[in-house]
């Protein structure tokens, strides 16, 4: 279990009121990330043929590894420290979601740790109810500043985790021109179009999962059955389940609830390359 701390991480007040294309301090690599990567698409009819069915399958594959990556290692291991991951597992887990375009563990953990620690007030970095809609889904990402890491990230300020920030430029890279070594087609659908299909699917968690009433008592965070395929039924749209107990290694917690990452997880412990599992005092 994460102690959460309290905030104040920012000093930019009410950012959602700022254009769309003002960055806070040191964004600006960020907002330009994403500027490419919708240009990017609109290079496609100069530049791909009709995919394969392979080639789609691959680009999927990808993104549903990269996908697994965040929710088993950054998210329940390293945000909430919901599990221990065996290194031979972690770091394939941890490239799989750098490559996704998730950023490094240590910023994606400080700033989701501020998300739960403030959720629904002006201090959450990502609530649509301050913001609106495209603000939960992807304008913080350059505007609202990043989450301070020695504040939000305290025991895993470790070399291990902190060396992936150097590798971050180089993966994306990597990541965005590798497929090129292939054909155009192949770059296309393997590099932007995968890593744009990536970026959104996971900003729909902090945008259509979190479009609940902020007032209510439990918050804004709500389940969204529908958006599971496009998690790859890998957990994450059971959001609500994952606010009311964010130390539960297990999101999904209903027989129909699919939940991938817990059976990742749980495959891990039967190996042991996960201890320390932790689920809900209330869970079967
Ligand atoms: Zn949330
Ligand atoms: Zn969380």
């Amino acid at each position: 279990m994460v102690n959460l701390p309290r905030p104040r991480h920012s000093a930019i007040a009410e950012p959602w009121k700022k254009p769309f294309w003002w960055c806070a301090p040191g964004d600006r690599s960020t907002f330009a990330w994403i500027v490419i990567l919708h240009l990017s698409v609109l290079l496609a009819p100069f530049v791909t043929e009709r995919p394969s069915p392979a080639l789609l399958l691959t680009a999927f594959g990808l993104c549903a590894l990269g996908g697994l990556g965040t929710t088993v290692a950054f998210h329940r291991a390293l945000a909430h420290g919901a599990a221990r991951l065996h290194w031979s597992v972690e770091t394939p887990l941890i490239l799989a979601a750098m490559l996704n375009g998730s950023g490094t563990p240590l910023t994606w953990v400080a700033n989701h740790r501020l998300h739960h620690a403030v959720s629904d007030t002006d201090e959450d970095i990502s609530a649509p109810s301050r913001g609106g809609f495209w603000w939960a889904h992807l304008r913080w990402l350059w505007q609202a500043g990043q989450a301070p890491t020695e504040r939000y990230c305290g025991t895993l300020l470790r070399p291990r985790y902190q060396f992936w920030a150097r590798l971050q430029e180089p993966l994306l890279v990597i990541s965005f021109f590798g497929p090129l070594l292939i054909s155009p087609t192949a770059w296309f659908w393997l590099g932007p179009a995968r890593l744009l299909l990536g970026l959104h699917l996971q900003c729909t968690i902090n945008s259509i999962s979190h479009l609940g009433d902020a007032a209510s008592a439990g918050g804004s965070s709500k389940n969204v059955a529908w958006l599971a395929p496009f998690h790859f039924l890998q957990g994450e749209n059971w959001h609500k389940n994952h606010h009311d107990d964010p130390s539960d290694a297990r999101i999904g917690r209903k027989p129909w609830e699919i939940d991938v990452g817990w059976w990742t997880l749980a495959l891990f412990r039967k190996f042991g390359l996960a201890t320390a599992v932790q689920r809900s005092r209330s869970a079967n």
